[in-house]
């Protein structure tokens, strides 16, 4: 269905049309349908925009990503057809690698993923994920990993993810970086930083935000990061949901 730029719910329906997309080419999993509605339902609560905690946690991931010695962005069905491209420039403007990274994991849906980023300008050497050579410490498909990718990584940006995998990487010691709809979640609250806002417009942000903080010393870079605090972050991000259904936002 071409749905009609008149319509008030435009954006929000453009971005369903590009999961039931995914989901017949093979990208995005029917269980990402489901877990996209509940991303879905905290966007509109939060007024489907950037929020300012929001954008101050896009701030500092920047931060961190671009101070990181091993930079690895993971890329599920969900961000692979929402945001393919971005994804791709925001691992050249930080200088990290992309590895693919499956709750419901098949090979043909790796390659699938692999071939899609490919057909929107990845090179061969810069996507992981299709040949993992290690493990993280949990029982489900989500453990597979490559050793040169997520499991040697310092700082891993995982968007939409869940909580066993976020818990299991900051148990390994690394930072981890989560772009989720959901303040309340355990992913949100087990990141090192979270950011509440939707992926198709947390990633341009971040791009444009890493264009202009790069080049920045390392301890301003450091600097950014310590003063950031994730549970304040969370705790400003639902005062911000209450205040925009209470007429202040
Ligand atoms: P947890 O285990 O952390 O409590 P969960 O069980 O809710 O999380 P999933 O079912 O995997 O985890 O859901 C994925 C998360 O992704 C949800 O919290 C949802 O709010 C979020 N989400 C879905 N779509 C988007 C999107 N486009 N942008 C950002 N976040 C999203």
């Amino acid at each position: 269905m071409t749905v009609p730029l008149s319509h008030p719910r435009y954006q929000s329906l453009q971005i369903r049309e590009r999961l039931v997309a995914g989901v017949r080419a093979g990208i995005t999993s029917q269980e990402g349908l489901i877990a996209h509605g509940r991303g879905e339902a905290f966007d509109y609560l939060i007024g489907e925009r950037t929020t300012d905690s929001a954008f101050h946690a896009s701030r500092a991931a920047v931060a961190m990503l671009l101070a990181a010695e091993r930079p690895v962005l993971s890329v599920n069905g969900n961000v692979a057809a929402l945001v393919p491209g971005e994804i791709i420039e925001l691992s050249r403007t930080i200088g990290a690698q992309i590895e693919i990274n499956l709750f419901y994991r098949t090979d043909a849906r790796v390659r699938t993923i692999a071939g899609h980023l490919r057909a929107h300008g990845a090179s061969a050497s810069e996507i992981l994920g299709e040949h993992p050579d290690a493990s993280l410490p949990i029982d489900h498909a989500r453990s597979l990993v490559c050793k040169g990718g997520i499991h040697a990584a310092d700082v891993v940006l995982v968007p939409l993810e869940d909580g066993d995998r976020c818990q299991a990487l900051a148990s390994m010691g690394k930072s981890v970086i989560t772009i989720d709809l959901n303040p309340l979640s355990r992913t949100a609250e087990t990141a090192t930083i979270t950011i509440v806002d939707n992926v198709v417009r947390a990633i341009p942000n971040m791009i444009r935000l890493a264009r202009q903080m790069d080049g920045l010393p390392e301890d301003r870079l450091s600097d950014i990061v310590l003063r950031h605090d994730n549970r304040e972050a969370l705790q400003d991000a639902i005062e911000e949901i209450v205040s925009q259904w209470n007429g202040q936002g």
